[in-house]
């Protein structure tokens, strides 16, 4: 049986086209996945494929007006090489720490361009964000002083926009960011003074961040979320000290994991922002419209691959027992925010001419049963030596697991 013609009518995987498969190898950035493995010199890892992150950003650039500026939430993925090549892609990138501002300024990005968001801003992660000249996304009337002090202290303007908690939620998204009572940003509705003290501490106004929430793959509802965040930020400017020059309008665009989802289309998405740029010309003339994105951009060009040690069935369930697991991928073993564990895309790559299929569940090193990286899924018949392949991996992985866990090795990254 083939991935693509399956017997029963069980929603599928959206296919995996964005990587050949050849002899039942997978290549990855041009090579067959055994040699990528030697020359990465250990299992697990993950790779990134740099033409795929590319590809991603044209396919975005062609499908959104030309006037919307991209910015890369690298929280999605923090790995120094790949955030220099965004860098270079992208118009601006989110930090959400002193260390990622970090890992954004020595990639080369433009402080002019980086946006630093974040509930609980140190004091010193304020005052390096002043002293770099990047814009604060101000969550908490508390940071105002604070910015203020840095700004005289170093004479240098302090940057701030403000994060609003809209009055409404993004619909159908994976995690919620916005709406009803949230750590994030400032309600909506008690904005009113604290642009006016904005405007008394002399801090250098530039706009508005709305982030309602991550994950979503309808199209309607990301359109519905971004005109909302549009016309609630022109009833804010009214009372904004200095005109607009930025407003972040969020993100949240999704990718396909599990069966039974598609891909997020971006016709819709860019015709409702062709809209809101039109309005914005005339609304909010000095004002550049902003998407931030993460997954969307990364999620899709990254593979974790982990070597099969040994095979085991018990009671009729085949396991295979892999030296990757939960503690480098948390969010493939369903423990990273989801509610109902499912299956990532999953593929076993071996060069031996197998074809057979069967089901096994692909597990980790680790003593709990959480250490899933596949469950019952229906794969080529494995054997000790091949690899395990979790596809959609380029995001929330490394980065997001709890690599200390059990003391086993921590993963390499690769890009390629
Ligand atoms: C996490 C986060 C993002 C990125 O979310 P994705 O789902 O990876 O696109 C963007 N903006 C803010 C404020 C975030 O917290």
């Amino acid at each position: 049986m083939s991935e693509s013609a399956p017997v029963s009518n069980k929603p599928v995987h959206a296919p995996m086209a964005q990587f050949p498969v050849e002899g039942g190898e997978l290549i990855v950035g041009g090579q067959p996945l055994s040699r990528l493995a030697a020359r990465v010199g250990q299992t697990p890892f993950y790779a990134y494929d740099r033409g795929l992150l590319r590809q991603r950003v044209a396919q975005l650039r062609a499908a959104l007006p030309a006037a919307i500026k991209l910015h890369y939430a690298m929280k999605a993925n923090p790995m120094p090489a790949l955030v220099g090549l965004m860098a270079g892609l992208v118009d601006g990138i989110d930090v959400a720490s002193g260390g990622e501002l970090k890992v954004a300024l020595d990639a080369g990005a433009d402080p002019a361009e980086i946006s630093f968001a974040g509930p609980a801003k140190r004091d010193s992660e304020l005052r390096q964000s002043v002293a770099a000249g990047v814009l604060v996304n101000v969550e908490s009337a508390r940071e105002l002083p604070v910015l203020a002090e840095a700004s005289q202290a170093l004479g240098l303007p302090a940057r701030v926009a403000l994060r609003v908690n809209p009055d409404y939620e993004l619909k159908g998204s994976g995690m919620k960011m916005g709406g009803g009572p949230k750590q994030f940003g400032i309600d909506a509705e008690a904005l009113g003074p604290v642009l006016a003290e904005v405007g008394r501490l002399g801090l250098a106004f530039e706009g508005f961040h709305l982030f309602a929430g991550s994950q979503n793959l309808k199209a309607e509802s990301i359109c519905e979320a971004q005109l909302k965040s549009y016309e609630l930020a022109l009833r804010l400017a009214e009372q904004a000290p200095a005109p607009l020059k930025f407003l972040n309008l969020g993100g949240g665009f999704g990718i396909p994991y599990f069966p039974g989802e598609a891909p997020l289309e971006l016709a819709p998405i860019g015709a409702n922002l062709q809209a809101l740029v039109e309005r914005a010309a005339r609304d909010l003339p000095q004002a550049s419209l902003v998407i931030e994105l993460g997954r969307y951009l990364v999620g899709e060009a990254g593979v974790y691959v982990a070597r099969v040690l040994d095979r085991k069935i018990s009671r009729g369930q085949v396991y295979l027992l892999t030296d990757g697991g939960l503690h480098h991928h948390l969010s493939a073993s369903g423990n990273f925010g989801q509610v109902i564990r499912k299956n990532y895309p999953a593929m076993l790559s071996q060069n031996r001419g197998e074809t057979r299929r069967e089901s096994a569940s692909v597990v980790g090193p680790l003593c709990t049963p959480l250490d899933l990286l596949a469950d019952k899924m229906e794969l080529t018949a494995a054997e000790p030596g091949d690899l395990a392949v979790i596809f959609q991996s380029g995001a929330y992985g490394a980065s997001a697991s709890p690599q200390d866990f059990l003391g086993h090795a921590r993963v390499v990254e690769v890009l390629l």
